[in-house]
């Protein structure tokens, strides 16, 4: 399968090389030439398969060109066995057709594993053929950095330095990125805060002469496969409610916008899909587009749901590719334009928008409130990120008889300090993570200077 980049200019790529590229040299994203095509038949034949097998069928054809199927299998085998739930994503109903997708049974409790763990494999295995190695650098304010380093972790090939705000992240985020030791591993703490850090990786993106001839990877959503292993848990889902017979619809906490576009794949490649909700906090930018045709960028607000807070949802670009008839001439010219100043979408391009997702944004009061009548009504506690889901859920849900899915993307111990703004008890740790604050942590603090932590890369990266 071929990839090309969302604004036309960057050569067409194969699954390796994209993973390994990230961004498109012109900019873009990279995106599948042509999606794989499900019929209900082929759907329905893997009604009942372990998450892993399904996971399997999904991703085999966006890969095959590249990876052995047997090779294919076993990593995928290894990244969900890996999790701490039999169903992997499980199903919990909290009312009348009204359900939530758990996505935070994998090492760092949250959705993110589900991309990152096979992601991490995936690049060692490509890296491993072409006898390469590389350096993966990124920051964190606090949650994705965890899931990035449980991904990379064990592999031979690549080198992990993740940044965080010295004293600025949680106790619980920092121990789950600091007490794995391995290697290949590094934790940095900058004195300085997450716009420092994100400042620091962007200089070393852009000059990579302090690596002597290594190259940077990048982890972040941008990259294709970790939209494409995000694409499984809504066939998952679906068939676990009796699809592809029965439409379901969805409803996903939205950040960066990947996850959602995980969801409109799989519509688009025949899952029978009645509605999309984009749920997002007070930095509703896309609720603006899509509800309204505003595509203006606010100031970013910090909130109860962090992992949401983001201005410029880098994917939503790969939607708009498809509603601009995949001209990336005009999505370069709109995104030009965007970067400079506020935009409205082409009347006809944004109404087909309007057709494939519907949008609500829920601010921090109203998430407390959620999560504290969720749990008056059924007993069970959502995180914040997923009360916001659960709550656009209710407001947009246009058929009653459909089943309306909300995605989990994050276990509520990872966020406690809403739950308690509820009156409720803090959650504890799951069992299997009991002892986190008793374990080794291992860390470098680091001064806010780029030489500095430019050399401490250096000199800590594995050559072959
Ligand atoms: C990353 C994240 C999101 C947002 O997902 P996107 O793919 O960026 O839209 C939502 N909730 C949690 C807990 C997250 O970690």
């Amino acid at each position: 399968m071929k990839y090309i980049s969302t604004r036309g200019q960057a050569p067409a790529m194969n699954f390796e090389e994209v993973l390994l590229a990230g961004l498109a040299s012109d900019g873009g994203l990279y995106v599948p030439e042509e999606l794989p095509q499900f019929s209900k038949e082929t759907i329905a034949s893997w009604s009942g398969l372990p998450y892993n097998e399904l996971a399997f069928n999904v991703i085999q054809p966006f890969v095959a060109d590249c990876i052995d199927d047997s090779e294919l299998k076993r990593m995928i085998d290894e990244t969900y066995a890996g999790f701490n739930h039999t169903a992997v994503a499980p199903l919990k109903e909290l009312g009348t057709n009204e359900w939530v997708l758990e996505l935070f049974h994998g090492p760092t409790l949250a959705f993110k594993d589900f991309a990152l763990q096979l992601l991490g494999r995936l690049m060692d295995y490509a890296l491993k053929k072409r006898g390469e190695h590389l350096v993966i650098m990124g920051a964190t304010s606090g949650d994705t950095g965890s899931a990035a380093i449980e991904g990379c972790c064990h592999s031979e090939h690549l080198d992990i330095f993740i940044l965080h705000p010295h004293n600025r992240v949680s106790e619980v985020q920092r121990r789950q990125m600091t007490t794995i030791i391995k290697d290949n591993v590094f934790n940095i703490a900058l004195e300085g805060n997450f716009d420092d850090c994100q400042q620091m990786v962007k200089d070393s993106f852009a000059n990579q002469d302090f690596l002597n001839g290594m190259k940077l990877g990048a982890v972040n959503s941008i990259n294709w496969a970790r939209i494409m292993s995000q694409i499984v848990y809504y066939f998952s889902a679906s068939l676990a409610l009796g699809g592809p017979h029965r439409e379901v619809s969805f409803s996903v906490p939205t950040g960066n916008f990947g996850d959602i576009f995980a969801g409109y794949l799989a519509k688009q490649m025949g899952l029978p899909v009645k509605q999309l909700v984009v749920a997002t906090n007070r930095n509703d930018i896309l609720h603006r587009v899509i509800s309204g045709n505003d595509m203006s960028k606010g100031e970013l607000v910090h909130t109860l749901s962090p992992s949401m807070d983001i201005m410029v949802s880098s994917n939503f670009e790969r939607m708009l590719f498809d509603v601009y008839g995949r001209d990336g001439a005009e999505i370069s010219e709109l995104m030009s334009r965007f970067s400079k100043e506020s935009v409205e979408l082409d009347p006809a391009r944004w109404e087909k928008v309007r057709e494939l997702f519907d949008s609500y944004a829920v601010d921090d009061e109203t998430t407390c409130d959620v999560i504290k009548q969720v749990y008056a009504e059924t007993e069970y506690l959502l995180d914040p990120h997923t009360a916001i889901g659960v709550k656009a859920a209710r407001e947009c849900n246009r058929d009653p008889a459909v089943p309306m899915i909300t995605l989990a993307t994050a276990h509520p111990v990872k966020f406690p300090e809403p739950v308690v703004k509820a009156g409720l008890e803090a959650p504890q740790l799951p069992a299997h993570m009991s002892d986190l604050f008793e374990r080794e942590e291992q860390l470098q603090v680091l001064d806010n200077d780029l030489a500095t932590v430019q050399k401490f890369v250096a000199s800590h990266v594995h050559t072959e």
